[in-house]
């Protein structure tokens, strides 16, 4: 690695300084593109503190083209690159505007060389490695323009770590000589296309192997609950139709300011001991995610995957705070509020069945609903369940999926 010290060289502000913590502080580290096709650690620098007023460059380390490291900041520099999450995350900038331009091969190979530095330095985990877009408030910031995935992929190679992630697949798409029904059972391209897809998802079907096995069969049952649409593991024109539309509406948050800077709020969001959670690949894991599934009713199986971030976003719609899918600081205060059981966690699909399906999630049901608590799913209870979804708006289907379970428990 070509690292050069400019710590004491750069543009500093006349009299503003950055605030400083402890290495323990730091969660992340943050990708970031200049959005210039070209310039340097000093350039920055003087645009930092004569344009923007800022103490000093916004990053920590500034990535060249040719692949020289410009050192900038001590990792104990709180600088100002990623606004209310500042305080735990270490900036790399690399010289380029990656929308049109991509990193040279010099340049991304030092880019990785540092970061996988810095993961060992501070103890991070690859799911901890950010794109600016990652971070809670960015998702409208195309920064840094790279794919995140496929940076940590080969960061995971680098450190050993197990690579859960897809290698960028191809489209699902529908074309006119697939078959319209797909099952258990069947083989052949479209499986794998199927495969492919479930996988850039995140529904992990196991091998890309054009085999419709259990385990494809599994992906697509727990692709179908996510995705809030009748669930019997057959991929038909309703579940196409989700495969192809799927988290392909998220929404767009507007950030209030357009910079970096944090806001007053800042002080508080350092002093999180957390750390942030987001749907990523590879996805997070842990008894973290498992805390957040179970208090905005997910389905809690301690891995942070799209369903998880669509019930945080519709946790962070209802708390009227920003709605962006990531649990950071501002969310994390807000679970905080919510006690374990107020929410109860979506497990399974509750159908009229013969013989009727009993149970504890079927007594909270009936209860919610005011019809009486016997813990089987009969008629009775259905019909109460269509006459809840009717008023809700939602499909009449006597059925108790992700969706009519969120309405009646959120
Ligand atoms: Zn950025």
């Amino acid at each position: 690695m070509n690292i050069i010290d400019k710590r004491n060289s750069l543009a500093r502000h006349a009299s503003r300084r950055y605030r400083r913590r402890s290495r323990g502080a730091i969660r992340n580290i943050a990708i970031h593109h200049s959005a210039t096709t070209s310039g340097s650690a000093e350039a920055f620098a003087r645009y930092h503190v004569n344009n923007l007023g800022w103490p000093g460059i916004g990053y920590h380390y500034v990535v060249d083209r040719d692949g020289a490291i410009s050192w900038c900041h001590d990792l104990e520099v709180v600088s100002y690159h990623v606004g209310n999450s500042n305080g735990m995350a270490v900036g790399v900038c690399m010289v380029g505007d990656f929308r049109t331009q991509t990193p040279t091969s010099q340049q991304r190979e030092a880019a990785l060389e540092l970061t996988q530095f810095l993961m060992n330095e501070l103890n991070i985990p690859v799911d901890n490695v950010w794109g600016h877009i990652e971070f809670p408030g960015y998702s409208w910031k195309p920064c840094p323009s790279i794919s995140m995935t496929q940076f940590r992929s080969q960061l995971a190679e680098r450190t050993g770590q197990i690579d859960r992630s897809a290698i960028p697949s191809p489209t699902y798409v529908a074309g006119a000589r697939q078959r319209t029904i797909l099952s258990r059972g069947d083989q052949g391209d479209d499986i794998m296309a199927l495969q492919e897809r479930l996988n850039e998802l995140n529904f992990m079907p196991g091998p890309i192997d054009g085999i419709f096995g259990p385990q494809t069969f599994d992906a697509v049952v727990r692709f179908q609950r996510a995705a809030g649409i009748a669930v019997d593991g057959i991929v038909g024109p309703q579940t196409r139709a989700a495969l192809r539309d799927f988290d392909g509406n998220m929404e767009i948050v507007e950030h209030g300011s357009p910079t970096d800077e944090p806001d007053e709020r800042e002080e508080i969001f350092t002093s999180e001991s957390r750390r942030m959670l987001r749907h990523i690949t590879p996805l997070m894991r842990g008894e973290d995610v498992r805390e957040v599934q179970q208090k905005v009713g997910a389905m809690v199986d301690g891995l942070y995957g799209p369903e998880t971030a669509q019930r945080v976003r519709d946790f962070q719609r209802r708390e009227n705070i920003t709605v962006d899918g990531i649990v950071g600081p501002q969310t994390w205060r807000a679970l905080d509020r919510v006690s374990p059981n107020e929410h109860p966690s979506y497990t399974r699909l509750i159908s009229l069945q013969t013989p009727f399906m009993r149970g504890d999630d079927v007594r909270r049901v009936q209860r919610a609903l005011n019809v009486t608590v016997d813990g089987l799913y009969g008629p009775i209870t259905e019909q109460a369940v269509r006459n809840f979804q009717r008023r809700e708006g939602i499909t009449v289907d006597g059925i108790v999926g992700p969706q009519t379970w969120s309405r009646l428990f959120s």
